[in-house]
């Protein structure tokens, strides 16, 4: 019995759903059942990046656990604002590698195309906290400039819309975002790196399937699920409409401490997922942003992680764990 939450978004459609969000720490923790005082939760202003939690993101998880993997997720702790907390604030150094405004040009053959500026939810990690992304909204001017360089760079063969959450732009607009790019005879491939359809997994509609089933391109959809315990019933429908469509479906996770940095969550994470078409590509150690340390691991523990679960699954359940390295002409694989 789910008790603590409204259940009225289940038949809603996504943007009412993204509407009844939870947008403040005291709600969140009384919507889970834990009294305030149990946890060092900051209320009220949150260091500039606010408390953003879908209601059916919400809803998986335990209620009254206060160490819930979810939770802490998206829950705004003191630790943030620690004063000793280290990191910087443009740890890709993402300014650097930025010809015109929305586009992201660090590797070769491959460009980010920020397509919206805020998620469905806000990861307490996350090192999009310190950007401001609404600078990179893609107004018809900068989509105009963008759509330029593209066409100009022929070497680029894959798009990879980005953000922000593209996935938050309607099927109207990503569908004629679309259309610009087919038109554009070197790309081959497009790929959407969304958390959409964990968090609100409403937002799989049947018309963004077809559209994206009908296109020119090579589709394929990196999902961004932390943790098994955020796959349930509608995600995993959400992936079979997907794939209905022959769309590729693959993930990628950060690792966390004391949420995913376990061998047994991370093998279920990669089993979970494949049953419902997902592939594993990419686990993360997290960026060295600053108000997340408290989620950083050693990278020793990371390493040996990533060797118990090539000892237990099968090759390709593995995802490739991989950092971000400043500079480096593609992410770099940790041995
Ligand atoms: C991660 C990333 C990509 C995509 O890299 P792949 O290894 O192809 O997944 C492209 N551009 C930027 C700036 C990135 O950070
Ligand atoms: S969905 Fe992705 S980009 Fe958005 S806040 Fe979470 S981790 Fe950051």
């Amino acid at each position: 019995m789910i008790s603590h939450t409204s259940l009225q978004w289940q038949s809603s459609d996504w943007q009412s759903i993204l509407q009844t969000a939870i947008r403040d720490s005291a709600e969140l923790l009384q919507a889970v059942g834990i009294p305030r005082g149990s946890l060092d939760a900051i209320t009220g202003e949150t260091a500039g990046f606010a408390v953003l939690a879908p209601r059916p993101f919400v809803a998986r998880m335990e209620y009254g656990n206060p160490k819930d993997p979810l939770l802490i997720q998206v829950l705004a702790l003191k630790e943030e604002i620690a004063p000793n907390a280290v990191g910087t604030t443009d740890p890709l150094e993402e300014q650097r590698f930025t010809p015109v405004p929305g586009i992201i040009h660090k590797y070769f053959g491959r460009v980010l195309l920020m397509t919206a500026g805020t998620c469905a939810v806000n990861c307490r990690y996350c090192f999009r906290r310190h950007n401001d992304y609404a600078q990179n909204i893609l107004t018809p001017a900068r989509l105009t400039e963008a759509l330029t360089y593209l066409r100009s760079q022929t070497d680029i063969t894959e798009v990879i819309l980005s953000g922000g959450d593209p996935l938050l732009t309607s099927d109207r607009k990503l569908s004629e975002l679309v259309a610009e790019l087919e038109a554009i005879p070197h790309i081959q491939r497009l790929r959407i790196h969304t958390r959409l359809p964990i968090v609100i997994p409403q937002r799989i509609t049947t018309e963004l399937c077809q559209r994206l089933g009908q296109s020119r391109f090579q589709v394929t959809m990196v999902v961004h699920c932390n943790h098994p315990k955020e796959l349930d019933v509608e995600v995993g429908l959400a992936m079979a409409q997907l794939k209905a469509q022959g769309i590729t479906l693959l993930n990628q996770t950060v690792l966390l401490k004391n949420i995913n940095n376990c061998a047994a969550t991370l093998e279920a994470l990669s089993t979970e997922l494949f049953k419902i078409g997902v592939l594993p590509y990419y686990l993360h150690t997290l960026d060295p942003v600053q108000g997340a340390a408290h989620f950083a691991q050693p990278i020793g523990d990371s390493k040996q992680l990533h060797q118990i679960l090539q000892a237990r699954l099968p090759g390709y359940l593995v995802p490739k764990l991989v950092s971000e390295i400043p500079g480096g002409a593609s992410k770099t694989l940790i041995y």
